[in-house]
């Protein structure tokens, strides 16, 4: 390849447009990674509409990661304690479609278990998917984003009688009060922030407020930051309601035309006023006032969250708590406003679209709805009946299903739960038990890598074409520019291959992957996120296309017919609605068309501290690391940006323990142990320690933060509460 390639950052769901050149283009040396190999030069993508030619330090330096550590053969072994041997693909593939068939003989189809990722392309999403739901008969399905946004899915789909985000990354720049809660955007989806801080600091009415127990660097940018007690977000939410109903700033035409449920939820949120609500949340009344006017002086609201509300084990009741906000003052469907959750992956919005967990099906359909099953068994050419309507495992079932010998096969796809799962020590017993798992990846070693019976080696990013769509439903091709190491093959490749070899001929005809989204694109026509007017061709000729996109509604979306409310309200202003958003109709996805109130008391941390573990650990991220460190850990900048894992302290607590600035801590909690050194900030409050998740056992010793954190998960999402456990704090030297 001598040009340059457009394509599309792969690490988080901002889904930034990215610019991509050979490593000897004409006129430029030719640079090299620490281990000889030409890196490829990466801007940012001027033309992508998302991110407008931005890119922060894990887009910029991606390219150094590409060539180091790669699996580039297949691999296998008997037993855990053998060493792997290299194998052909016929071997590898033909042990597991034996195993396949031997555990649906002995144990039925729902012993297979396959864990995707949010890092797939929707190809490989819809071909995973097409196999364990079509063709094997069970929704075994899962992806990491079950950890990471599902509580936003059911979310949605409650509130709105479907999956989507309603608003756009235009919205940050179009409204008057952005309302932050459980996100760091600074620092992990940072061009979302680049472009919501630049219209704060440009129009100075605008304001933005942070709900978070960090002061973050997002935080720190805020008109007012409200560090609430871990867990309290659904008593804010609800105080901050009180108030506007107090006040009469609500929209009582939108609410009587548009909703329904309101007069539950306005008996629930009469038992939140401010002195309560400030003295469980640990905030000061004022900063709930100031947040209430601010909400009440806005036209247009924009509420952005990740995952300190998605990862809880009221995630959903969250979620809808936000998106109640939203409803009583009708900021929703027009410009700058709505309720927009941010997601971590850069393509865990396309496994939404493709069936991508163990209860959907492609589309946005269900899994427990027969309609929709049998929608999606026409267009596999399946019998009727093939698909169950029985969610599959979720994440953290399959582990336990390892526990009770319920799961036989588990195969495990671009994904490190040896590193991502909650109560790490019980995660890799499980995995210690699993008859065989096929680990599928584009890096070895990895620490999930050294579970598996059988290594696939992956083309990654750049190595395949495809699709990925971002927070904002934009979709955009991302094309395939370099060579793939050894004999890696494309996730989508690898599925195929094996439902073909188990029958399905006909099903896995796929000679490319524009051939696999043309059938994709099939499953969406005349669902909310129908893509049938977006193709390959159209992509490479137009640049990305955001959804929905009818075949015959070009660019535009279905929605863009006013209602006469919404028409009045737009009446002398600059700005007309131009289809970018969902629900500018104010009809929503629901029988009725009307969007549902929900009403919740909060419930609070599933553990929350006590006597014994006096302090709530929260977890997160850090700027330039992603994830495990399957990628970013091998790349020099990201490693001297941030070369140790620490635990924050808070001055107070680190004193009545002894505790001094980079002193070794021991963090225990009822599951596990870990060791960092002491960070002693104000950052963090009094009784909350904060440790980054990013550390495995590739990169650290005994550095885990979830061999401290527990699975107990929001019972609509299944999200575990990744975000928050009790622990107590030794000194190392007390030890
Ligand atoms: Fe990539 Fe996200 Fe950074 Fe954009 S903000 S360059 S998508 S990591």
């Amino acid at each position: 390849m001598t040009d340059s390639v457009k394509t599309l950052c792969p690490y988080c769901g901002v889904g930034c447009g990215l610019e991509v050149s050979p490593p000897a283009a004409a006129g430029r040396a030719t640079h090299r990674d620490s281990q000889g190999n030409p890196i490829w030069k990466v801007v940012g993508d001027r033309s992508h509409p998302s991110s407008q030619g931005m890119v922060c330090v894990k887009g910029a330096t991606i390219s150094e990661s590409l060539d180091k550590d790669r699996l580039k053969y297949p691999m296998m072994r008997d037993s855990l304690s053998d060493p792997f041997r290299r194998v052909s693909w016929d071997e590898a593939l033909d042990r597991i479609v034996d195993r396949i068939r031997t555990v649906i003989a002995t144990q039925g189809s729902d012993g297979i278990c396959l864990y995707g990722s949010g890092q797939f392309q929707t190809e490989d999403y819809y071909v995973a998917q097409k196999l364990i739901k079509g063709c094997l008969g069970t929704n075994n399905f899962d992806a990491n984003s079950r950890l990471c946004m599902s509580s936003a899915v059911a979310g949605y789909i409650q509130s709105f009688g479907s999956d989507g985000p309603p608003c756009c990354y235009d919205d940050l720049e179009l409204t008057d009060c952005a309302f932050l809660i459980g996100t760091n955007t600074a620092e992990c989806h940072p061009i979302v922030f680049n472009r919501l801080h630049k219209h704060i600091k440009r129009d100075r009415k605008a304001k933005l407020i942070v709900v978070d127990p960090r002061r973050t660097k997002t935080a720190e940018a805020a008109d007012l930051h409200i560090a609430i007690n871990p867990g309290t977000d659904i008593d804010l939410l609800n105080g901050i309601a009180h108030l506007l109903m107090r006040w009469d700033k609500i929209d009582t035409l939108f609410i009587d035309e548009c909703t329904k449920d309101f007069p539950a939820y306005a008996e629930v949120i009469s038992h939140y006023p401010p002195e309560l609500v400030a003295r469980k949340c640990g905030i000061r009344i004022d900063h709930l006032e100031q947040a209430a006017r601010y909400w009440a002086e806005s036209e247009r609201v924009l509420s952005l969250w990740s995952m300190g509300v998605n990862q809880s084990s009221e995630g959903t009741a969250k979620v809808r708590t936000i998106i109640n906000l939203h409803l009583m003052t009708a900021n929703i469907g027009k410009p700058g406003a709505g309720p927009f959750s941010l997601t971590g992956q850069p393509n865990a919005m396309g496994g939404r679209e493709a069936g991508g967990l163990a209860h959907i099906l492609p589309g946005y359909r269900s899994v427990k709805n027969p309609q929709h099953r049998a929608e999606v068994e026409r267009l596999w050419e399946l019998p009727a009946g093939r698909i169950s309507p029985n969610p599959g495992r979720d994440a953290w079932s399959m582990i336990t299903g390892l526990e009770t010998g319920e799961v036989g096969l588990l195969w495990i796809a671009a994904t490190n739960p040896a590193v991502s799962m909650p109560d790490l020590e019980r995660t890799k017993a499980a995995l210690l038990k699993s008859p065989l798992t096929v680990y599928q990846d584009a890096y070895y070693p990895t620490e999930t890598a050294a579970y598996a019976h059988i290594l696939l080696p992956a083309a990654q990013w750049g190595e395949k074409t495809g699709t990925m769509t971002n927070s904002e439903r934009v979709v955009t091709l991302c094309p395939q520019f370099r060579l793939r190491p050894g004999e890696a093959k494309a996730d989508w490749e690898i599925f195929a291959e094996v439902g073909r070899r188990l029958g399905f001929v006909e099903q896995f005809n796929f000679p490319d992957s524009a051939a696999v989204h043309r059938e994709f694109v099939q499953a969406t026509r005349n669902r909310p996120c129908d893509m049938t007017g977006i193709s390959y061709d159209r992509l490479q000729q137009e640049g990305p296309i955001q959804w929905p996109c009818p075949l015959d509604g070009g660019r535009e979306s279905t929605s863009t017919q006013q209602s006469g409310i919404l028409s009045n309200l737009f009446k002398g202003k600059e700005e007309k609605p131009k289809g970018k958003r969902l629900y500018m109709d104010w009809r929503f996805n629901t029988p009725d068309g009307r969007a549902r109130f929900a009403a919740y008391h909060s419930k609070g941390l599933a553990e929350p501290a006590d006597e014994t573990y006096p302090f709530v650990l929260t977890t997160g991220r850090l700027y330039g690391h992603w994830h495990t460190q399957t990628r970013t850990g091998r790349i020099e900048k990201i490693t001297k940006m941030h070369p140790n894992p620490f635990v924050e302290i808070h001055p107070r607590d680190a004193e009545k323990l002894g505790i001094k600035d980079e002193d070794w801590v021991e963090v225990r909690s009822r599951r596990g142990r870990a060791r960092f050194p002491a960070k002693v900030t104000k950052a963090i409050a009094p009784g909350t320690v904060f440790v980054p998740m990013h550390w495995g056992a590739l990169w650290a010793d005994n550095a885990e933060a979830n061999s401290l954190t527990h699975p107990e998960a929001c019972p609509d999402s299944l999200e575990p509460e990744l975000k928050a456990c009790a622990v107590r704090l030794v000194p190392i030297s007390a030890i």
